[in-house]
């Protein structure tokens, strides 16, 4: 979480740095900050708490100067969100000013042991003794005769510290001695060095350097990038100097922008059949029919090999999990468990090498997340990964995977990854069972289906306006029941979860037979269960569990196929969606709950894309 952006150049700083957090706000929104040079090398500090709109208008009414400096947009771990809070951090008496991305677990031993040197403590973060230990450090290296203009006295000083440290951080660091230079260093979060002509930026993803330079140097875990303007150095903590690799980015600052949406998650709904189009694009291998997949890197032999896939996640990604195990589990046969990341990374469950992991996100930076895959991979496991985010860290390090190409999701709050992710894990459950039992028959029905779903998702969204008015008439409702079966259980979590995410109305998905296991007592008149219930094997029960809900008095609004009059004489709300078969429904039917909690909070007055205490790529435990 957490956004950090910097620059060191020829460019108006403030103007490249407030861009740039406007860009990365959607990691995290709690308070805003940054520290600049000015012209003749003193360090300007603007802080504000709350949005970044907050802290460019106080930039706007007393502005800094400069073509140097940090930003920094918040997501608070350690202390509230206050103006002494938001970083950047002074070390010091000033020497050093930095920004940090994640948590440092020993903060409070080595706040005390600074503390006991004399080091004054301004704010509740753990952030601040990284500041301090850099500039006590610097101090140290001066005193055994280091040049406190050096560039290898700031790097030792730097070097010494991070070792010193417990946890994660992504860092940008200036020195008061040097206006030329920023130092970036990275454990656990992310941070990408932007390569320009006389210019250099670095930033927690590439979001902020769209427009600006398409030559990028992924940081890796205890690497520290050096930069001025017209210089990048690369160094690793064990082997020293690096050679810095330049990739050129494939985005196009067109896919940042909100176009003619009020939100970017409305606009990112709307996008759902050309995404779902894109997670298949190229992938069918028609004469064969199977999928095929370019960045497996595992032969056929070695993936016939398997007889146990470990799906792992986190979120919204592991709700799709949830659907990529009866997905596998009914076209391959092949046993599938679905582990939360967080879990699966401090538990020792017995896993063989002839379980695959595939772990699963749209950020590809998500901090359980990597680091499940990493417990999995220091066991010999083959991991891939479902990722949506290009040169993200899980996607360079998993040993294989598969991009969803939906083009960056900005609203906090999930949909097109969603989808795009229950896509390509259909296309997964296509390719292993036409290795193992499923007919060439079968896996033609399943192309010609796949095929034909972004046309399906162009007429789903057709509901929208009659979503609009059901939720109008709901949005004084503070509880509600997401029930499904089957297929359709996981997009009753992923509904409930979307209510929850933007609305902050409480809600409770269950399989729809569950229910009356317990949350049936709270059924009332003014806790309406939301049915998902397509045409399936198992219609009549889902029917059966809404006529229990009906007899409590519960309000009732159905999720269910076009023509079903059936369900209409039981519901009080009927949302129509196309019929397709049971395997693809949750692509469809989770569409109207995206939009159904959009319009619940955009009624309560709720901002549907900076939900409070959220943030889109949670890069810390
Ligand atoms: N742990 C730091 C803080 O609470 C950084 C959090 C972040 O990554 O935004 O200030």
């Amino acid at each position: 979480m957490c956004g950090i952006v910097g620059y060191i150049g020829h460019r108006n700083v403030s103007d490249f740095l407030i861009e740039g957090l406007n860009r990365l706000e959607y990691r995290g929104y709690d308070s805003a900050g940054v520290a600049t040079f000015d012209a003749n090398g003193a360090i300007s500090l603007r802080k504000r708490a709350g949005r970044v709109c907050e802290l460019s208008e106080a930039i706007d009414r007393d502005p800094v100067e400069g073509t140097v400096g940090i930003g920094h947009t918040r997501w608070a771990t350690h202390g509230k969100a206050t103006d002494e809070n938001a970083h950047p951090h002074t070390g010091g008496n000033g020497e050093v000013v930095l920004v940090h991305n994640g948590v440092i677990e020993n903060y409070a031993s080595l706040r005390g042991q600074l503390q006991a040197l004399g080091y004054v403590f301004r704010t509740e973060t753990d952030t601040e003794v990284i500041a301090h230990l850099i500039a006590h450090h610097l101090d140290e290296q001066i005193k055994l005769g280091g040049e406190p203009e050096s560039e290898d006295t700031l790097l030792k000083a730097v070097e010494v510290s991070l070792r010193k440290l417990k946890g994660t951080y992504g860092l940008a660091v200036l020195f008061r001695a040097r206006p030329d230079l920023i130092l970036a260093a990275r454990n656990g979060s992310p941070l990408v060095v932007g390569v320009g002509p006389g210019e250099h930026f670095v930033a927690s993803d590439p979001s902020p350097l769209l427009g600006y330079t398409e030559q990028v140097v992924y940081l890796a875990d205890h690497e520290i990038a050096i930069l001025t303007a017209d210089r990048l150095d690369l160094r690793h903590r064990d082997s020293g100097r690096l050679s810095p690799s330049v990739q050129t980015l494939d985005q196009v600052s067109a896919d940042i922008d909100k176009g003619d949406f009020e939100h970017y998650m409305l606009k990112e709904i709307f996008e759902q059949p050309q995404t779902i189009e894109n997670a298949m694009r190229g992938r069918f291998e028609e004469d064969e029919a199977t999928a095929k997949f370019g960045g497996l890197n595992l032969t056929a032999q070695q993936l016939r090999h398997i007889d146990r896939i470990v799906l792992t996640a986190c979120g919204t990604s592991w709700h799709a999990a949830l659907v990529g195990e009866y997905l596998i589990e009914e076209f391959a046969r092949v046993p599938v468990e679905v582990e939360y990341a967080s879990e699966l990374r401090y538990r020792n469950p017995p896993l063989t090498d002839k379980t695959m992991v595939f772990a699963i996100t749209q950020s590809g930076e998500t901090a359980d997340t990597l680091a499940a895959m990493r417990e999995c991979q220091r066991k010999g496991m083959p991991s891939l990964a479902i990722c949506n985010v290009v040169g993200s860290t899980i996607a360079r390090e998993a040993d294989g995977g598969v991009y969803l190409h939906a083009g960056p999701e900005i609203g906090v709050a999930s949909t097109k990854a969603f989808t795009s992710q229950v896509t390509v894990l259909t296309l997964l459950a296509l390719y292993f069972g036409r290795m193992r039992h499923l007919s060439y028959q079968a896996g033609k029905r399943m192309i010609n289906n796949l095929k034909a779903l972004p046309e399906v998702v162009a007429r789903t969204l057709e509901c929208h306006d009659a979503v609009q008015e059901i939720a109008s008439r709901y949005l004084g409702m503070d509880n509600f029941l997401y029930l499904g079966r089957l297929y359709n259980f996981p997009v009753a979590l992923e509904g409930a979860l979307k209510l929850k995410e933007i609305s902050y109305v409480h809600a409770e998905g269950y399989p729809a037979a569950e229910m009356k296991h317990g949350p049936i007592a709270l059924i009332d008149e003014r806790t309406p269960s939301v049915f998902v219930v397509p045409r399936c094997g198992i219609y009549p029960k889902v029917i059966s569990n809404m006529e229990e809900v009906k007899a409590r008095k519960g309000p009732v609004i159905a999720i269910a196929c076009e023509g079903d009059r059936e369900v209409a004489d039981v519901a009080d709300d009927v949302i129509y969606v196309p019929e397709v078969d049971e395997y693809l429904q949750p692509i469809v039917t989770s569409i109207p709950l995206q939009m159904l909690a959009y319009h619940i909070a955009l009624l309560r007055g709720c901002n549907v894309d900076r939900p409070r205490n959220l943030a889109k790529s949670v890069t810390v435990e």
